[in-house]
């Protein structure tokens, strides 16, 4: 896994841009100590280490999932009591954290979507466009796969005696066993990325106000 920006560029960044927006204080007007937003954050009991304050005082995070004692199963019988069982975790379209069911979804429900990650894994394989034009080079190629073959060829129809445990994983919270399968347990959100490495920040670009 290559350095990563994802979470930094694709949410953190415009969720920080919308939040000044709504608070009227467009970036850089300072804004008053006393003024600020509450964001939920759907963090699980069991992923309580997730859990973050976010990094400027204008955004105050809360977790009603931890505060009401939920876990991911509790979470899956709500959502299978409503209708809602087949709810996806969160996360990007094109994460490179999907697991090969991930993927299959993408493919065999979503064609233009599926096109899109396509174009997409081709697109990085000589990694960053503006770090290759700053002479940062990528050593070797990127790709979306983990099998480092080309998402329209990788081997995503693979599978294994992991996807049942997978299946089962869900129910029993046995994680570890799925991620072959499955990509990541864990979803991604502003203040905690589903990757385990960390992620380059809004300080990093100088957008941390
Ligand atoms: S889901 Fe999270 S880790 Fe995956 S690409 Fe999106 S921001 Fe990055």
């Amino acid at each position: 896994m290559t350095r990563r920006q994802c979470t930094g560029e694709y949410k953190i960044k415009p969720i920080k841009k919308k939040v000044r927006e709504i608070l009227g204080y467009p970036y850089p007007t300072r804004i008053p100590k006393d003024v600020f937003v509450e964001q939920w954050v759907g963090i699980s009991t069991d992923e309580f280490h997730r859990a973050k304050d976010a990094d400027v005082r204008y955004m105050r995070n809360r977790h009603p999932l931890i505060d009401m004692g939920w876990s991911r199963r509790d979470c899956i019988r709500y959502l299978t009591s409503i209708g809602l069982e087949n709810t996806p975790k969160s996360s990007c379209l094109g994460c490179p954290f999907h697991g090969n069911s991930q993927w299959r979804n993408i493919r065999d429900t979503s064609p233009d979507e599926w096109q899109d990650v396509v174009e997409f894994d081709a697109a990085i394989r000589q990694g960053n466009a503006r770090a290759n034009a700053n002479g940062n080079h990528l050593l070797g190629q990127a790709f979306l796969h983990r099998s480092r073959i080309p998402l329209s060829e990788a081997p995503i129809d693979h599978v294994t005696a992991a996807e049942w445990a997978a299946r089962q994983a869900e129910l029993t919270d046995a994680p570890n066993e799925q991620e072959l399968e499955q990509g990541v347990v864990d979803g991604c959100s502003p203040w905690a990325c589903r990757g385990s490495e960390p992620t380059v920040s809004q300080d990093d670009f100088g957008l941390a106000s």
